[in-house]
């Protein structure tokens, strides 16, 4: 099938092709923040371990405390790490730290700023109700309790949870990223390091396109490049051996757009290969058993577009990730903007929290003017003239 779809279409049928990679148990590893747990972690220990004080001060009986001016005679000191076998009996208190176990007989901490010392003694300014400052054990996580549920991102709190319910160094049940080869096609390109001669430009969408895939979270396998001829079936096929193959240029239905032709003569089942937008018409995606195909526009800008809409989202489909972006936005314009296209555009811009600017843009080729974008205005087809302060749609970029 090959017709034109729009772009919420053309979503539709990758994200249906996009499955999540099957779960591996396995060590966490520095590099597991951005993957998504799949299975429910349990904490192995009540916490707070033990009731623990949540200030300097003293331990108390509040019915000790109920006049201001009264005397308590310390009876004993706790540090964070120490604890007291004996109980805190009537007119006593003990000197209290913040994250010491809290002792028995006693029933709040009086903070030690509503407190004078006294030698042996400590006078109470303020009353103090049952249970002030303490964290009771169990209050923020009981043994056996799920305290990282399946599906939850790993981000840096949810690491330190996992130490505290005492499974950092287990292994876990994750969804591996998924490895995405890259190759840029084009007769014209050589690489990134070398001057161009007549002809020729350096490939640009290479080192996004592998910066866009790790920001994405997934793991990058760098292809290079291939040139428009009987050489292009080797790198296809190389690029084919992954999770998920990107492929720039060479998409369209020019003479020397070979890629989706030799694609088919590789076995890939090409689910679209136009999607009604600007930038980046032609965008084809296939599949080939569980390997996700993008054939997206060599014209950097457009193969930025395309990787928003449809590569994204699917990478995070991959990773376990749920809700996969990009969300439409409505916000004002900080500024008139007119325009006029055949197809809905994605306009680059500087989205801010209360308003959008857009960005001076000459079309796809144009990569310089993305430079402070951080998203796109979506404009409809055909003519509009938008003033100042009137709301669009926008997405951002991730
Ligand atoms: P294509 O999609 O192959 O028809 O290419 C469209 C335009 O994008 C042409 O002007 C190409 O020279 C340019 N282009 C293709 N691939 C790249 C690339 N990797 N980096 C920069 N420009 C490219
Ligand atoms: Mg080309």
């Amino acid at each position: 099938m090959t017709s034109m779809l729009d772009v919420a279409a053309a979503r539709e049928i990758v994200l249906r092709h996009a499955k999540p990679l099957a779960a591996r148990a396995e060590p966490l590893s520095p590099d597991v923040l951005g993957q998504v747990l799949a299975e429910d972690v349990v904490a192995d220990i009540d916490s707070p371990p033990f009731d623990k004080s949540m200030m300097d001060g003293y331990a108390v009986r509040s019915a000790d405390c109920a006049s201001p001016g009264v005397l308590l005679k310390v009876v004993g000191e706790l540090a964070a790490g120490a604890f007291l076998p004996t109980p805190v009996g009537p007119g006593e208190a003990v000197r209290i730290f913040t994250g010491a176990q809290f002792p028995p007989g006693a029933d709040a901490v009086l903070k030690q700023e509503d407190t004078t010392v006294e030698g042996e003694v400590v006078r109470v300014q303020k009353p103090v109700k049952p249970g002030t400052n303490i964290f009771r054990r169990g209050s923020e996580m009981r043994v056996g309790e799920v305290v990282v549920p399946k599906g939850t991102v790993i981000t840096p709190v949810a690491l330190g949870l996992l130490a505290a319910a005492g499974r950092l160094s287990a292994k876990l049940q994750r969804h591996p990223v998924p490895r995405v080869g890259i190759l840029a096609t084009g007769n014209e390109l050589v690489n990134a390091e070398e001057t161009p001669t007549v002809g020729q430009i350096r490939n640009t969408n290479g080192p996004m396109l592998e910066a866009l895939v790790i920001r994405a979270g997934a793991e990058v396998y760098p292809c290079g490049i291939a040139s428009d001829d009987a050489r292009l079936e080797g790198h296809l096929k190389d690029v084919l051996y992954e999770d998920m193959a990107i492929i720039s240029g060479g998409v369209s239905v020019g003479k020397y757009d070979l890629v989706p032709d030799v694609l088919k003569s590789l076995g890939v089942e090409t689910h679209f290969h136009t999607v009604r937008m600007k930038p980046g018409k032609p965008l084809l995606f296939g599949t080939i058993e569980d390997t996700l195909v993008f054939g997206l526009p060599g014209n950097p800008v457009s193969a930025a577009v395309g990787f928003e809409l449809f590569v994204r989202p699917a990478i995070d489909i991959m990773c376990g990730r749920s809700n996969p972006g990009p969300k439409e936005l409505r916000v004002p314009l900080s500024e008139p903007l007119s325009a006029k296209h055949d197809r809905p555009t994605y306009h680059p811009a500087v989205v801010g929290p209360d308003s959008v600017r857009p960005l001076p843009w000459q079309g796809s080729a144009d990569l310089r003017s993305l430079l402070p974008a951080n998203g796109y205005i979506v404009l409809p087809p055909g003519e509009v003239r938008f003033a100042a302060g009137e709301v669009v749609s926008v997405i951002q970029s991730g």
